[in-house]
């Protein structure tokens, strides 16, 4: 990837934050503890600067087979006729993926029973075989783990809120971005997902809602349900994996049959901070929620949090992210993992609230999210006190922030959470 010069409201902002102090609380930070983000267990690979490792490029691996969701509605048409049937086979076989959710030729009786087998075989290979699903929350969420064609492992997690359904998808088999809290990025990056990859998970969680699999429906609710709401924070930075996860929202957005029917509103694509392909993703007129894992407002103690904010600075990423909502319109989301005495001091939620009101108004609203508990390990939950001191700072300095549901955490299934355990490895094993 290749940056951008910089703006002219970027050197505005420049010009704004050279000037700018640190909050008069910060000198008492100094007495304040400190807590420096290391590995607990893992040794974080380094390049040979003694720098955490980024992989920004996908190994090269056998490629998952192509599946219909990895082509427009032409290519279908194309490779029905090189199977050998008439173009409008595709349609039918689209309505059945996105519509009715089902790979299984048996459901497909419109077709012709001859050539059923192997015509869907050819345009509907399988993609995830299903290891394991734990649940919790009496039902109402779900977390599944899938072993892709070549064996790799990724997982998906569905959650039912009043009033909407989201899944939390994966965009790449592990992650390069050596993030030292996250158990997804240890192993480093396996492979990108596929563009079918990535839906065929949306797929899969709609038919198990179809069919009652997912808790929480009331007994008088006889309304057809779906997966209402999309976020790429399960395993995978999907701006590393651009082009397939751009053209997977593109099918999640394409009305029905010829793709998912879902609005761009629902669909959350969430980095680390990719600039340049933030400022892409700005370019698309695909107005999907953007959200900036942020944790941190201040370079020194991102560059070790978020090893690739080495690349790009907060404050690059923070002008990044303004240009999203000046480009599209849509307000921004920051995330922020609050943990204990490392990144929730009073005086880190002043200066976010600095950077991000220097920015303008009205254009972003922040999201802590309080860490499990764990005790003895450096990265666990603020006190209770230190997360509402936090979040009343910038909602008083006009910044409007809520604490976040960390709903499937019971299962790990909370982002930056996802990750094969050897028990998970030795049922893929059996079922191979
Ligand atoms: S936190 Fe996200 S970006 Fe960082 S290693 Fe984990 S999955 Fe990758």
């Amino acid at each position: 990837m290749t940056e951008k010069p910089a703006s002219v409201r970027a050197t505005r902002i420049t010009a704004l934050r050279d000037t700018q102090v640190r909050p008069a609380t910060a000198p008492a930070a100094s007495a304040a503890p400190q807590v420096r983000p290391t590995t607990e267990g893992w040794t974080q690979q380094k390049d040979d600067e003694g720098r955490p490792l980024l992989q920004f490029a996908s190994p090269k691996r056998g490629k998952p087979p192509v599946h219909l969701a990895d082509l427009t509605p032409d290519e279908r048409v194309e490779k029905v006729k090189e199977l050998g049937l008439p173009g409008f086979r595709a349609k039918q076989l689209a309505t059945h993926y996105f519509t009715h959710y089902t790979s299984d030729p048996a459901e497909m009786t419109d077709l012709p029973a001859a050539q059923r087998e192997e015509f869907v075989a050819g345009m509907l290979p399988p993609l995830l075989t299903e290891v394991r699903r734990l649940e919790t929350d009496r039902g109402d969420t779900i977390k599944f783990l899938w072993r892709l064609h070549d064996g790799a492992l990724v997982e998906s997690v569905l959650m039912r809120y009043p009033g909407r359904i989201t899944l939390c998808v994966s965009s790449q088999a592990g992650c390069g971005m050596n993030c030292p809290f996250c158990a997804t990025g240890q192993a480093g990056l396996t492979r990108n997902m596929s563009t079918a990859e990535i839906i065929e998970q949306i797929v899969r969680a709609n038919r198990l809602i179809a069919d009652g699999g997912l808790g929480g429906k009331k007994a008088d609710d006889h309304s057809m349900e779906r997966v209402s709401n999309i976020v790429f924070m399960g395993m995978g930075e999907p701006l590393a994996n651009y082009k397939r996860v751009m053209d997977a929202v593109r099918v999640m957005v394409a009305p029905q049959p010829q793709g998912l029917g879902m609005s761009a509103r629902g669909i959350t694509v969430s980095t680390v901070g990719l600039v340049p392909a933030i400022r892409k993703l700005a370019d698309e007129d695909i107005p999907v929620t953007f959200a900036l894992s942020l944790h941190a407002p201040d370079d020194e103690l991102r560059d070790e949090l978020i090893p690739v904010n080495s690349r790009w600075k907060v404050d690059e990423a923070l002008d990044a992210a303004r240009g999203y909502f000046e480009k599209t319109g849509r307000r921004v989301s920051i995330e922020y993992a609050l943990i204990k005495d490392m990144n929730d001091h009073a005086w880190r939620a002043d200066l976010l609230a600095d950077k991000l009101n220097a920015r303008g108004r009205g254009w972003v609203h922040v999201n802590p999210i309080p860490l499990n508990p764990t005790p003895g390990s450096i990265w666990t939950a603020s006190e209770k006190p230190v997360q509402d001191e936090f979040v009343r700072r910038l909602n008083d300095a006009g910044i409007p922030t809520t604490l976040r549901d960390t709903r499937g955490k019971e299962i790990d299934g909370a982002c930056g959470q996802l990750v094969a355990t050897t028990e998970d490895e030795a049922a893929a094993a059996a079922m191979a």
